[in-house]
């Protein structure tokens, strides 16, 4: 029978639970366990794609298909485990399911309550993942306890342990220890007021994890364990890590937490071998070089927006033993203030996914200095549709070349919507989602870099490149180095002449681990390394 972490935080939002999830997922699975982790998000939307990346940052995809929040990346970063649509659910998405059994009548005229009807169906989503090949499943509770909103999870999580057995169950609960610099001490009280409210709603948590700018006082863990009912060695440490997020399993591990849970589920597990973990962590620390690589996007301001992207260019960095410095620009920026300056020094260009106009021109102009310049570029998603609008406009001259998305009426629309999705009217899941095949051509740079015929890569997107112009573009020197098995859908572009240009509709950030770098992600940064040491040695 699987046993069961449930991940609380407390005092402030943000303090990195998920991170703190996936290092015990990482942990757990380095001890040969099998893991299964899980997020409940307590906001009303049924999944985050239909929210702005401002407010939630990058909405993460999974291979079925699922729109998910970003806390499911790290999770697939640091660990091995399967993740399906089941490894996320909002109050939109229980209420959802609820309403639909009360409107089909599943509920034989009774009165449906959050106790014990949204209760079972968040329970039931619980052991949804508790499948017989599982040892632990975790699930993360997102926003703090006490918000209003999250108490029908809290009270869930409360009730479960009395289904399947307080010792089948461990209740860590985060929170943060601040340093208040005019008294010159670390404080607990944040902390004992968080398990308070915790202890209200019936849950006592077995393990604190907190959060710290400084190292604790030597006596703090023994006083928060007091204060809090929690035995001392279960006040776990997690100073901030100021070189990578990478490193947080590390210090987990020097405060024994994956003893503690081994030994408080007693789970059967293997000693801790983490050493293909710690030699990644060498590799990262210590970078041969450092390539400056520019990303062009619309939420470049928003740190979360391109998580994915910005993690892949590290993995690729690790792989490369090269410090990827990444230089954030708006598309808008580069409409004022020119492509030539804002991209002065780069060694690469990366284009990610996005949505609507602002910020499209600069990126186009990008584009055009990549390709112009020979410097590396890498485009994803919109950025392959970009890509293809400036080879329109500037090689091939066309007449008015745009994605539809931008602009209906355009003379050339090089981008466009496929016949089915022009009757769709709902925004939420309606994309063309999760992970489809692509089929590449022998001997491209795709080809090539992934050493495969045949591979299987993430999507999120309405929009196709329109195949009445592709015999044009092929005339110019671009390749369509891979497509849908039906040689229908355009999957990756590259230009034959130039060092390093490629761009891809699909995702390839959703599938990039440290430990195992995205291939495209590996031979973008490579390129950018050589694109470096020729401008250094003056060969450009
Ligand atoms: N907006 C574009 C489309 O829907 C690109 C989407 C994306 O970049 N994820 O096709």
């Amino acid at each position: 029978m699987a046993k069961h972490i449930f991940v609380t935080g407390g005092v402030v939002s943000s303090l990195g639970k998920g991170l703190t999830c996936a290092s015990i997922g990482m942990l757990l699975e380095h001890r040969g366990l099998r893991v299964r982790l899980q997020k409940f998000d307590p906001y009303i939307n049924v999944d985050p794609g239909t929210m702005s990346p401002y407010q939630h940052g990058e909405v993460y995809v999974l291979d079925d298909g699922a729109e998910t929040d970003l806390d499911l990346g790290h999770y697939e970063r640091f660990t091995n485990a399967p993740l399906s649509r089941d490894c996320n659910f909002t109050t939109g998405k229980i209420y959802l399911s609820i309403i639909e059994k009360e409107r089909r009548g599943d509920y034989l005229g009774r009165t449906v309550q959050v106790i014990p009807h949204v209760t079972d169906e968040i329970k039931n989503a619980v052991l949804k993942l508790a499948t017989p090949d599982v040892d632990v499943v975790i699930t993360e509770i997102g926003g703090t306890v006490g918000d209003i909103e999250g108490l029908p999870f809290f009270e869930a999580i409360r009730q479960f342990s009395l289904d399947v057995g307080r010792n089948n169950c461990l209740y860590i609960h985060l929170t943060l220890v601040p340093y208040l610099k005019a008294a010159g001490e670390a404080k607990s009280k944040p902390t004992q007021h968080s398990v308070g409210l915790l202890r209200q709603i019936g849950i006592q948590p077995d393990v604190l994890i907190c959060r710290t700018e400084r190292e604790m006082p030597k006596d703090m863990p023994e006083k928060i364990a007091l204060f809090c009912n929690v035995e001392t060695r279960a006040v776990i440490e997690e100073r901030d890590k100021e070189f990578s997020i990478y490193e947080v399993p590390l210090s987990l591990v020097e405060n024994k937490l994956d003893e503690l849970i081994v030994e408080k589920l007693s789970l059967k597990a293997k000693p801790l071998d983490i050493s293909d973990w710690t030699s990644m962590i060498q590799r990262l620390r210590n970078p041969k070089r450092e390539v400056t690589i520019a990303v062009v996007g619309k939420y470049i301001r928003h740190n979360d927006a391109y998580k994915s992207i910005y993690e892949s260019l590290d993995h690729a960095g690790i792989a490369n033993t090269t410090k990827v410095i990444i230089r954030k620009i708006e598309g808008e920026d580069i409409e004022l203030h020119g492509a030539e300056s804002q991209l002065e020094g780069v060694d690469g260009i990366l284009v990610p996914g996005g949505f609507g106009y602002r910020g499209v021109p600069g990126k186009i102009e990008a584009i055009r200095v990549a390709r112009e310049k020979n410097i590396p570029f890498f485009g994803i998603c919109l950025g392959l549709q970009c890509a293809v609008i400036e080879f329109g406009r500037n090689v091939l001259k066309l007449e008015d070349p745009n994605t539809t998305e931008i602009d209906k009426n355009c003379k050339s629309p090089v981008v466009c919507l496929l016949d089915d999705q022009y009757s769709i009217t709902d925004m939420g899941g309606t994309m063309r989602l999760g992970t489809y095949p692509c089929k590449l051509k022998e001997g491209s740079k795709a080809y090539n870099a992934y050493g495969a015929a045949v591979v299987h890569e993430r999507h999120r997107h309405r929009y196709e490149f329109n195949n009445k112009f592709k015999s044009q573009y092929e005339k110019h020197g671009m390749v369509f180095s891979g497509t849908s098995p039906d040689g229908n859908l355009v999957e990756a572009i590259e230009i034959a002449d130039h060092p390093w240009f490629l761009a891809v509709q699909s995702h390839p950030e959703f599938k990039s681990k440290p430990t195992s770098a995205h291939p495209l992600f590996q031979g973008f940064v490579k390129a950018c390394g050589v694109y470096q040491e020729n401008k250094v040695a003056g060969k450009k």
